[in-house]
């Protein structure tokens, strides 16, 4: 019998993308995959299993295709956090440090009532430099963060430890 793939085993690397000198983790092949994007979903939310969530956030772009998952999976609403310009209500911002630059992103203002339960979900975590901004702006509408999810890690970007050192709960899939 072949062994089971692990979700690591769906993920590919593109060389040079979106830069030369950079290693593309693509989760697509991972999401195109039936089995794949089940132990995805199913292994994201194995640690909250009984915890109780009230919604679930997720990052743009590939953070909708998990959060939107997941949340149906434990019966809450999905909320986006998106680049700026692109939700259509009145909305709070955060900006944050790429390696050139600066990058904004935005939530609805009413998206999360005060106390409630955040799982925050994206695909990949790198210097933590997007999540860090998402949870600011959970946090800014009065939100408690149970927990960030990830598919992928890249720990040596520094990322899953300023997530723990802001007093996150953390859980990556593969690295
Ligand atoms: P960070 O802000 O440096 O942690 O970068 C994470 C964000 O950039 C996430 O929203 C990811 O979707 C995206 N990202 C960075 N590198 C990759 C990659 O190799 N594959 C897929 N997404 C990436």
């Amino acid at each position: 019998m072949t062994p089971m793939k692990t979700v690591k085993d769906y993920i590919r690397t593109i060389v040079d993308f979106p830069h030369e000198g950079i290693l593309f983790r693509d989760v697509t092949t991972l999401f195109a995959d039936p089995r794949g994007f089940r132990i995805a979903i199913d292994q994201m939310l194995h640690p909250y299993a009984g915890q109780p969530i009230d919604k679930v956030v997720g990052l743009e772009a590939r953070g909708f295709i998990l959060g939107g998952a997941i949340a149906h999976q434990l019966s809450v609403g999905f909320v986006p956090i998106r680049k700026k310009g692109k939700l259509p209500g009145a909305v709070i911002s955060e900006h944050y440090q790429l390696e050139y630059g600066e990058a904004v992103v935005e939530i609805h203002d009413d998206a999360i009532q005060p106390g409630e339960r955040v799982l925050l979900v994206d695909d990949l975590l790198a210097t933590g430099g997007t999540a860090a901004a998402g949870i600011r702006l959970i946090e800014r509408l009065g939100g408690e963060i149970t927990g960030c999810a990830f598919i992928v890690d890249l720990p040596d970007l520094g990322g899953h430890k300023r997530l723990l050192d802001m007093g996150m709960e953390v859980h990556t899939l593969c690295a």
